[in-house]
């Protein structure tokens, strides 16, 4: 019985007075993805097991530890999507979105589901804010990416994020470089991890990206992926870069920057953090020009990046950010008798039509404990009516922080002369 009031592990609840701070980012990456052309794709929770099999990579963790796999009733293998690309290079295929022009770009807000060992920062299923643009070979959609990105960084008023920029080539440079790496890894056989003793064999650049303390040691001397780029691939990272400082977006070239998924292809790129741990990447993203191909599609070079939205909440509380809450009450309107309740009633429509939260009494408190439930939620004006404000068609709306009272007339005028009285409060004129 004690199990079913307890959330599984490695999810979170976020509860209704937390819920403006997610709202307030989510906001800011709407309007920043607007501002650069993208538009929202919404896509199930579920896909067939394939699609990620494929898409995300057969040699990557989320493929072979993390997934949320099951056979449904009708006997099909279905699986929570671990992130989003996968679902949304599916939609652009199946419902031809090439068609309609290119390059196709879509923003999209989704829950990942996978299986890791929770910890600060790391959950079983997290939140991604991302985008994905299909159809476009061109450094400069690499760079505007990534000044996407950091907009929304910026506009949460982050800080100390560091942008981590590489590029991996194509499968014929890559071809070349993890022949250097099996040369080099194949030295220390004895020391690796098991997972990288495969990882040799099928991907040996998931060896760079491998978390084991010692297996991270020997990386450090490994061959650099910038040293085997071809030449297409060389000058497409140095057209990323004019671009990037032309729009004055400071970067580090760091060759050890590989990715997790198997689709990546040129362009890799990580926003990093200190200030919260071990789980300090809040961005990662990049080009994935064999992706779609793999999926049965034609040709089409690709891009995109992911937000975790748990870590970016995390940052924003590390550095102190406040967070504005529109959430709470402007009025509050206590009533006594029912000729009151029902005034209330009228008034109150037409004070949320305006646009302002405001609430009365549901439950049938007296007047004093009413006062102490808009005094809870932290009413910013009051209003008590009773026979005599009814009689007389007005009554005092009250300040709840300085205490201060204004009569106001309860008619048509109403909600209209306390929302100016409100906004004047705020801004701090007089009126
Ligand atoms: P990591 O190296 O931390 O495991 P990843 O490379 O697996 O990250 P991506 O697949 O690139 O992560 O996902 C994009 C973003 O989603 C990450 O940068 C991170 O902010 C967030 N993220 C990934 N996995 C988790 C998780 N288990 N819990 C919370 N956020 C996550
Ligand atoms: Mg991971």
């Amino acid at each position: 019985m004690a199990l079913i009031t307890k959330k599984i592990k490695g999810t979170e609840d976020v509860l209704p007075k937390q819920s403006y701070r997610w709202q307030f980012i989510e906001n800011i990456m709407r309007e920043e993805s607007r501002a650069y052309g993208f538009k929202e794709l919404r896509t199930p929770v579920f896909e067939h097991t394939e699609l990620f099999a494929r898409g995300v990579g057969q040699t990557t963790d989320v493929v072979q530890k993390e997934m949320y796999t099951f056979d449904t009733k009708g006997g099909e293998s279905v699986t929570l999507r671990p992130e989003g690309t996968a679902g949304a290079a599916r939609a652009m295929l199946e419902h031809s979105l090439d068609n309609e022009g290119l390059p196709v770009k879509a923003s999209y807000f989704v829950s990942c589901y996978r299986y890791e060992k929770p910890q600060a920062g790391r959950l079983r299923e997290f939140h991604q804010f991302g985008i994905e643009e299909f159809g476009t070979q061109s450094p400069v959609a690499d760079a505007e990416i990534i000044c996407l990105a950091q907009s929304v960084l910026d506009r949460l008023g982050l800080d100390q994020i560091h942008l981590e920029l590489n590029s991996i080539g194509c499968p014929e440079c890559r071809a070349k470089y993890n022949q250097a790496l099996r040369d080099y890894f194949s030295q220390y056989k004895d020391k690796l991890c098991g997972t990288c003793l495969t990882r040799l064999e099928k991907n040996p650049m998931r060896l760079l990206d491998c978390k084991s303390p010692e297996d991270q040691a020997i990386a450090k001397d490994a061959p650099v992926i910038t040293d085997y780029l071809c030449e297409d691939c060389e000058n497409h990272f140095t057209e990323v870069k004019k671009y990037l400082d032309a729009a004055g977006i400071a970067y580090n070239v760091n060759p050890k920057i590989v990715r997790g998924l198997d689709y990546y292809t040129k362009t890799v790129f990580e926003f990093i953090t200190d200030c919260i741990g071990a789980q300090g990447t809040v961005c990662g993203g990049g080009r994935y020009d064999g992706l779609i191909e793999e999926l049965g599609g034609k040709h089409t070079p690709s891009l995109g990046f992911a937000m975790g939205l748990e870590r970016l909440l995390m940052v924003m509380d590390a550095q102190g950010i406040e967070i504005p809450n529109n959430d709470s009450c402007a009025l509050y309107i206590a009533t006594m008798g029912d000729e009151a309740k029902i005034k209330a009633f009228e008034l109150l429509r037409r004070v949320r039509e305006s646009g302002l939260t405001a609430e009365t009494d549901v439950v049938g408190r007296g007047l004093r404990a009413q006062m102490k439930y808009a005094d809870k939620i932290g009413a910013k004006y009051s209003m008590v009516l009773g026979d005599n404000e009814i009689a007389e068609n007005k009554a005092k709306v009250k300040n709840m922080d300085s205490g201060e009272q204004t009569e106001l007339a309860l008619d048509e005028s109403f909600a209209e002369k306390f929302s100016v009285l409100q906004l004047a409060d705020a801004s701090g004129f007089q009126i």
